[in-house]
């Protein structure tokens, strides 16, 4: 469609790089340091580790990458099982395939639509019963920007001796009882990919409070070089890290994390007031338990009462260049993951089926939301 300044088009979750990115990035590249180290790197793991409360961090290329270390540092290998959350971004499972391992699906919760504690407590009591092997890990994800329930979950896992890896891609800037996101389980990962809360336009990190994780995931990223001068190789390594010129960007992101947070948050707040009493649309639920980066603001519609589904709305909104998004696919759902082991209820298909991401970015104007909000209702069953 043409544009016009009336129809600019607003995108899902667009970068913002509103501070001093392009001034850091420029003065990395006067600097010469153009590799895959260097100062940069070390200030934005530092700066990471103080804004997470945590203290040790590796910066990275990709999430993907986060992923996949913290799993082989775990020791995940061909034949491991790792349960993972079902509703969630390809990536988290993808890592668990790049160890040779098989991923176990458990369902969402509906009320936090994150990984369901009482299925993952029935998961590991069914194959303690039968006497099955136990899985090597468990990899909750935050989905959207809102924390599992660490307080469910760790406990579980502690019981049965199985180690976390929280995938936090989502969630930097969330909190769940005083801890940021990134900080539960044995590590955390987190995203900085362009459509991410911030971005290095595409970037990672690793973070844990146990030094000796740390370092071995940088040992791995580093092409598993042996700390002697002719490139000495005892393991098999990966070429994982994260740019300098991109950590200079990654800085100047960082800088405004809370400033984006808060924004974000505003965003949702409009939505859930100029939706929220609409009938057949519902919000994501906020868990009691944390505080949101709502890094992306969903919606259920019930096309029923609305008058038009999900689908409806996506297309009325792109229609009008705004675009939004359905709700990630569940994994058992995938062909890739179809052979998976899933236990569930369903509701993560259920939310899928009628779930919508709106336009989330940090830099929405209300004339913009006014703009959103006036297509969906508009969409809806005429009212007399
Ligand atoms: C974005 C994302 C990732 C992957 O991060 P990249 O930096 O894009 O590799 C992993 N998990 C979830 C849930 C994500 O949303």
């Amino acid at each position: 469609m043409s544009q016009t300044p009336g129809n600019r088009r607003i995108y899902l979750s667009p970068p913002n790089l509103d501070g001093r990115e392009k001034e850091r990035m420029l003065a990395a590249f006067d600097s010469n340091w153009i590799t895959t180290m260097g100062p940069e790197v070390e200030l934005f793991e530092q700066e990471m580790c103080r804004k997470l409360d945590v203290g040790h961090a590796v910066a990275l290329s990709s999430g993907t990458a986060g992923l996949h270390l913290a799993l082989l540092v775990l020791g995940v290998g061909p034949g491991d099982e790792v349960i993972c959350s079902d509703l969630t971004f390809a990536a988290t499972v993808n890592a668990v395939k790049y160890c040779g391992a098989h991923p176990v699906l458990i369902d969402a919760d509906p009320s936090t639509w994150n990984m369901d504690p009482g299925l993952l407590e029935e998961e590991l009591s069914a194959r303690e019963r039968a006497g099955r092997s136990m899985p090597r890990a468990i990899l909750p994800v935050d989905l959207y920007g809102q924390c599992a329930d660490y307080t469910a979950i760790l406990a579980i896992a502690a019981r049965y001796g199985i180690p976390v890896v929280e995938d936090a891609a989502e969630a930097l800037g969330a909190e769940m009882g005083g801890t940021p996101a990134g900080g539960f389980g044995a590590m955390g990962v987190l995203s900085f990919n362009g459509n991410k809360i911030i971005t290095t336009s595409g970037g990672g990190m690793l973070v844990s409070n146990e030094a000796s994780l740390v370092a071995r995931a940088r040992y791995l990223a580093t092409q598993a070089r042996e700390p002697v001068v002719h490139y000495q190789h005892v393991e098999v390594g990966y070429n994982y890290r994260l740019s300098n010129i991109l950590a200079a960007i990654g800085r100047g992101q960082l800088e405004r994390l809370e400033e984006k947070v808060r924004k974000k948050r505003e965003v949702n707040r409009y939505y859930r007031e100029a939706l929220g009493g609409l009938p057949g649309i519902e919000f994501m639920p906020e868990a009691p338990y944390g505080k949101s980066n709502c890094w992306l603001t969903a919606i259920l519609v019930d096309a029923d009462r609305f008058g038009v589904d999900r689908e409806g709305i996506r297309l009325a909104l792109e229609r009008e260049n705004i675009e939004s998004r359905p709700v990630w696919k569940p994994m058992h759902l995938q062909p890739a993951y179809r052979d998976c082991r899933f236990r569930g209820t369903g509701a993560g298909e259920r939310i899928f089926e009628r779930g919508l991401c709106l336009p989330s970015g940090a830099q929405l104007r209300l004339t913009d939301l006014e703009r959103i909000v006036g297509v969906i209702t508009g969409a809806g069953r005429p009212r007399s």
